[in-house]
């Protein structure tokens, strides 16, 4: 497919694409699959035989695990060749991303060290910095943790209290403070720590060695979950931290932090859906052994519609997954092209996609617990059983709503960001949005004719959707103005439905762009799919709609308001059950997700 520059982050909900122009997981190139190969046999081989060992909190063991996955190259994915690495796309790195992510604990660890560990040295990192550094964590031969949580300072980063004093020679920092709930703490030979410098009100950012004297590392956290992975508190008692080990500019810390944070989330997308497909597979087989009554459970309808309702979610959030990581893709190769440094051309084009990153983090995190949940209740008493692998990925699953920025920041930060990027002229979010609270009469002329074809039709409906997002964004803008912040219940209920326009939108042209390439009688579960999936946000998508209308609304506009949220939100109806059916018959007769 040709590389053209995709819309800006946020976009999409004032303009829309052709599904020829949207990367899809069908197209991966031979590469891709041997590279996701290569991930695959190594956690078949080495990672899920011990992952039972690593839950005993064996720090050793995780190590040795990672060092081996360091030795076939794994960690190298992102980093470039003259680094030690083997360059790989944004795709490429997501796919492996989410190969790995059915990996439990061992994902957790591997991902913190490839990505939160590694990159903001690559990213951010003199020339020296990288090589020194950067070389030997691409190989595995150090390990990375990256330390920015403190106990005062969670989802407000900002308000750390570390700090770094420049000695008096100024030859070194002298680093004071302590960081809480760090990933691979207890055997990471390199940190990137966040601190103030003097009385600086913002962080700044340090790469400091384990074994400086004065870095102590606590004891492991007792967790619910992931249990494999080290989590620790570090202190820092009067370590020396040479100057040269300074990351970026001073008071750059907290950019660096927030711009990895955005990688991390997106990563974390792609993460969540290779755990989401391993439980799927864990539910599929256990409901094909299982019988009850007479007769295997995968054969009752309530159990068709969890194994459907497991796939219907892990497709759409895969169709939003793959199309993002390529239009980041696009934007770094433009970004390179205009003689942009490789890895700040990275960054900076994953940084730009903040708005997807977060919706991406919430859905999949989400979507992930939504599907484990379901995979504990097909296998009735023995999901709750500490011997089945479904009992230890419902725990697992859990903390992806809290890390990365917890789901309440990153739903904020959807609807804040998009607004933002728009009143910097990205995108005319608020033009469009005027329009359409001007035309409230004349709404129902956007409703679905019946007489569209079938793709046509769905990205109609996606398209009332987005008008749908625009009328709450502009009527809550509006009545709250400049106090709109303070109202969180209300851009939580425009964050779903930013949210729902995205996935949605993805997945109707990832299946458009399938029978494009394969023909309409490959796609007719696709479009089952993609039925059930419009049909349902359609539901959910009103709901937050009218919550949020009723909650910023004159009593008499809100009722004209949510008038045109009902026309709006009009999709013709659909045999789900059917649909359902059909659908969870595929991977019943699979016995593995193979969709
Ligand atoms: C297993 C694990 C691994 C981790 N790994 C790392 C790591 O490697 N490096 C690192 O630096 N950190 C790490 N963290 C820390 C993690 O990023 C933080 O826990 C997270 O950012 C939330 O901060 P907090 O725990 O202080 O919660 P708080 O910020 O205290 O939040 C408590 C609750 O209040 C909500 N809340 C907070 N502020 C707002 C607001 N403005 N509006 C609405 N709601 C709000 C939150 O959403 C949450 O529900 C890890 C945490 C865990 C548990």
């Amino acid at each position: 497919m040709e590389n053209r520059i995709g819309l800006k982050s946020g976009e999409f909900l004032v303009k829309e694409v052709e599904a020829r122009e949207v990367f899809i997981p069908e197209e991966f190139n031979e590469e891709q699959q041997m590279i996701a190969q290569t991930c695959r046999d190594f956690l078949n081989a080495e990672v899920i035989p011990n992952i039972d060992n690593t839950e005993k909190q064996d720090r050793e063991l995780m190590k040795s695990l990672l060092k081996k996955s360091g030795e076939l190259g794994l960690m190298g994915i992102s980093v470039p060749e003259e680094f030690g690495g083997f360059g790989q796309s944004f795709v490429t790195q997501m796919l492996a991303a989410e190969t790995i992510g059915a990996g439990y604990s061992f994902s957790v660890a591997f991902m913190a060290h490839c990505g939160i560990g590694t990159l903001p040295i690559l990213y951010y990192g003199t020339y020296e910095q990288r090589q020194k550094y950067v070389t030997r964590l691409a190989t595995g031969e150090l390990l990375g943790a990256y330390c920015l949580t403190e106990p005062g300072a969670g989802s407000d980063a900002n308000s750390g209290k570390t700090n770094a004093r420049l000695s008096e020679d100024g030859t070194h920092y002298i680093l004071n403070g302590q960081k809480m709930w760090i990933t691979n703490a207890g055997f990471a030979d390199i940190q990137t720590v966040f601190a103030k410098i003097g009385n600086d009100r913002v962080l700044s950012a340090f790469i400091v060695e384990k074994d400086f004297p004065g870095v102590v590392i606590g004891p492991d956290e007792h967790k619910m979950g992931i249990k494999g992975s080290s989590t620790a508190q570090i202190f820092y008692n009067d370590v020396k931290v040479p100057v040269e080990n300074l990351l970026g500019k001073p008071g750059e810390g907290f950019r660096i932090a927030l711009s990895i944070l955005h990688m991390g989330r997106i990563k974390l997308g792609a993460n969540v859906l290779g755990a989401a497909k391993k439980a799927i597979n864990d539910s599929v087989q256990y409901a094909n052994e299982r019988k009850q009554f007479g007769v295997l459970i995968s054969t009752f309808g309530a159990i068709k519609h969890k194994l459907a309702e497991q796939v219907i979610r892990t497709f759409a959030v895969e169709s939003a997954i793959y199309r993002v990581s390529k239009d980041i893709d696009n934007l770094i190769e433009k970004y390179k092209s205009e003689g942009c440094d490789k890895g700040r051309a990275s960054i900076d084009g994953i940084s730009h996609y903040a708005v997807e990153a977060a919706i991406l983090k919430v859905y999949g995190s989400e979507m992930l617990d939504f599907v484990i949940d379901e995979a504990v209740q097909i296998h009735g008493g023995m999901g709750y059983s500490a011997e089945m692998a479904v009992e230890k990925g419902y725990r697992d699953s859990r903390i992806n709503r809290i890390f990365e920025g917890t789901n309440e920041i990153n739903r904020l930060l959807v609807v804040d960001t998009a607004m933002k990027r728009a009143m910097k002229g990205d995108f005319d979010l608020f033009g469009e949005a005027a329009k359409i609270a001007q035309d409230l009469d004349l709404l129902s002329a956007g409703k679905p004719t019946g007489n569209l074809d079938y793709y046509s039709e769905k990205l109609q409906v996606v398209k009332n959707f987005k008008k749908i997002a625009l009328l709450t964004i502009q009527g809550a803008s509006k009545q709250f103005d400049k106090k709109l912040g303070q109202e969180q219940e209300v851009l939580n209920n425009i964050s779903d439905i930013i949210t729902e326009v995205y996935i949605a939108e993805s997945l109707a042209l990832r299946v458009q762009k399938i029978e494009a390439l394969k023909g309409a009688s490959a796609v007719s579960l696709y479009r089952d799919i993609l039925d059930v999936y419009v049909y349902d946000a359609a539901g959910k998508i009103a709901k937050k709609a009218h919550d949020a209308v009723y909650s910023f609304a004159a009593p008499e506009d809100a009722e004209k308001l949510a008038k045109a949220v009902d026309i709006l939100s009009a999709v013709k109806g659909v045999n789900s059950k059917d649909a359902r059916r059909r659908i969870a018959d595929k991977l019943i007769a699979d016995n593995v997700y193979k969709f």
